[in-house]
């Protein structure tokens, strides 16, 4: 009973696609109504669609997590239909592969603008909720890269590490107001995101090589540390990192 979510409102940005669908569908069938936010209609319909069809509870909204305007306006719409929003998935993210010689300004910008500004509006606009009902489970989607670096990731890790440090101030802002801030830091996940890198094969077989159980991870694999970190279980658990990477980064 500890990971029921029945009757709670959980908020995922990014959930069309990729680790924020799966994680939707993780919060959906442990009783939680889902609220998923991207920008690209059809793919949100299509994600609602399936949700709806495992016998979930679930709204979708189009929003731009990097226009402030529009988020705000966004949460106070999702206060108004659904009246509180108990846990939020602060994942939609985008990444640009390129070495600090061949980055452009508006490849930092858009990789930032998405994974550190939209983390940060989505995160404001929601808290103020969550400190006035007293009540909030707040879980950010780092990467491995925030902690470690990693050749081509130079606006990436920079925005993930980010990520990792804004977790910790909002923990300790939150902590005695009922509210637990996390991150989860994935290693390579199988999504449309990682699809492109992965099918390279000997890029793919230096992936699995590095990952102390020798595979790359699938969105089943989140189920269970989103679960936990969005329950009345994780309770005592505030400001942390938890890496969810098959052992890679413990080597
Ligand atoms: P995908 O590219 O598969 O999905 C990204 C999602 O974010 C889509 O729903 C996309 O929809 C949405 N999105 C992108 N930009 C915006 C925006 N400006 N406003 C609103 N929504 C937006 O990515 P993943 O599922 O792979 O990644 C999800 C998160 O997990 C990211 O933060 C990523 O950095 C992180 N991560 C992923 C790993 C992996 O191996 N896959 C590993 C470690 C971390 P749309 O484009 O329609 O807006």
């Amino acid at each position: 009973m500890m990971f029921r979510l029945d009757g709670q409102v959980a908020v995922v940005t990014g959930g069309s696609k990729g680790i924020g669908f799966g994680m939707a569908q993780s919060l959906g069938r442990v009783g939680a109504t889902v609220i998923i936010a991207s920008r690209g209609k059809d793919s949100l319909i299509q994600a609602a669609e399936q949700l709806e069809s495992e016998g979930i509870n679930v709204a979708y909204y189009s929003v731009d997590v990097t226009k402030k305007h529009g988020v705000q306006l966004w949460i106070e719409e999702v206060i108004r239909d659904f009246g509180r929003i108990d846990i939020l998935i602060n994942n939609a993210g985008k990444n640009i592969r390129k070495t600090l010689l061949d980055i452009e300004e508006e490849d930092w910008d858009t990789v930032m603008d998405t994974n550190l500004k939209g983390i940060f509006f989505v995160g404001q606009a929601v808290a103020r909720q969550m400190i006035q009902q007293e009540y909030g489970r707040m879980i950010n989607i780092s990467s491995i890269f925030g902690g470690i670096g990693g050749s081509h990731q130079t606006s990436y890790a920079a925005s993930k590490g980010g990520i990792n440090q804004l977790t910790k101030v909002w923990a300790e802002e939150m902590a005695t107001k009922g509210v637990t801030v996390n991150a989860i830091a994935p290693g390579y996940i199988q999504t449309p995101m990682t699809e492109g890198w992965l099918s390279n094969e000997d890029r793919y077989n230096n992936i699995v090589n590095q990952t102390m159980m020798k595979r790359v991870g699938t969105l089943a694999d989140m189920e269970g540390p989103v679960v936990f970190l969005s329950s009345e279980a994780s309770r005592y658990i505030t400001g942390q990192t938890i890496y969810v990477d098959g052992g890679w980064t413990a080597k």
